[in-house]
């Protein structure tokens, strides 16, 4: 009885004992499991937030990266097409030169600068008026600070090439180009910019017939590849016509070739031997502005 009594109380001792070491191990374990549960479900939604983050970061950061790259794909094809409008403008201005609904007149000094530079200068200046140089790039080297005046009084500066001489500058297609680019480059120092470029070729001679007419006209297309367009002219003081001329001659000759026409590219010369132009240039403007003549520069028709 007392053993059967001992053996109950064991029993009912262990059993009630072992229920709670049960109970407790299974409350740790399900807290182990709800604990690694918590954190294992914490670490997905943390890495998915974070992924979800970084997947809309780096998908904003595309599109900002593609609208950039748009926007300057854009502002590029804007800078073709402008470039291509101002070349285009001034093709159709220098093929209408001699054509305008008003009257018009573009006083052009070819062959200098010269020691009739400053004259020209002085005159252009007291008249209000400016006009158009096509510099020889041996005349350049010689006095640059008169490339320097005739810019900076206003006036355009076209190129006629370096030599002068014929037999050189046509010698092919490359010559003329060559002496165009040589000329740019020294009307560039004398000015201290490194970006001149007129884009204006004046042949020298003039671009049409003679004995090198054809190296001419191929020229005259390899400058258009290059950007550089050419002038001629459609009237002229004679000035270089005849060794010396009479400032009568040379007004006879300015009325005959300008007579008619609305639109007129005046050729002259800046060269030493030819100082009477420089000598009936106020009679050349008041002239011109008698007969209604606006006058111009080529700034008017360069639009590159
Ligand atoms: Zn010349």
């Amino acid at each position: 009885m007392k053993w059967n009594h001992k053996r109950e109380q064991y029993k009912g001792y262990n059993i009630y004992s072992m229920k709670k070491y049960v109970d407790k191990k299974r409350i740790i374990f399900t807290s182990v499991v709800i604990i690694i549960v918590i954190i294992t479900l914490g670490l997905i939604a943390y890495y998915s937030i974070d992924s979800i983050i970084r997947l809309k970061a780096k998908q904003k950061f595309d599109e900002q990266l593609i609208s950039e790259k748009e926007a300057i794909i854009d502002k590029l094809n804007q800078i073709e097409i402008e470039k291509k409008n101002k070349l285009e403008n001034t093709k159709n201005n220098l093929s209408n030169i001699y054509h305008s609904d008003t009257k018009r007149a573009f006083l052009t000094f070819d062959d200098g600068p010269s020691q009739n530079t400053e004259t020209i200068l002085q005159i252009l200046e007291q008249y209000q008026v400016k006009a158009s140089f096509f510099v020889l790039g041996t005349q350049v080297e010689k006095k640059p600070e008169l490339v320097k005046k005739i810019y900076e009084q206003g006036n355009f500066i076209g190129n006629h090439g370096y030599s002068h001489n014929y037999s050189a500058i046509y010698s092919s297609p490359q010559a003329v180009l060559d002496e165009y680019n040589h000329t740019n480059s020294l009307i560039q120092q004398a000015l201290g910019d490194s970006n001149f470029n007129s884009h204006l070729f004046r042949f020298p001679g003039g671009l049409a017939g003679g004995k090198y007419a054809d190296i001419k006209n191929q020229a005259r297309d390899l400058l258009e590849q290059n950007e550089i367009f050419q002038v001629n002219w459609n009237a002229l003081t004679g000035d270089s016509e005849k060794a010396k001329p009479t400032p009568e001659e040379l007004m006879t000759n300015l009325q005959k070739t300008t007579e008619g026409k609305n639109s007129v590219v005046i050729l002259m010369h800046d060269s030493a031997a030819k100082k009477v132009t420089a000598d009936i240039l106020p009679q050349v403007i008041e002239y011109l502005k008698s007969q209604g003549y606006e006058m111009k520069t080529f700034y008017d028709i360069m639009e590159i």
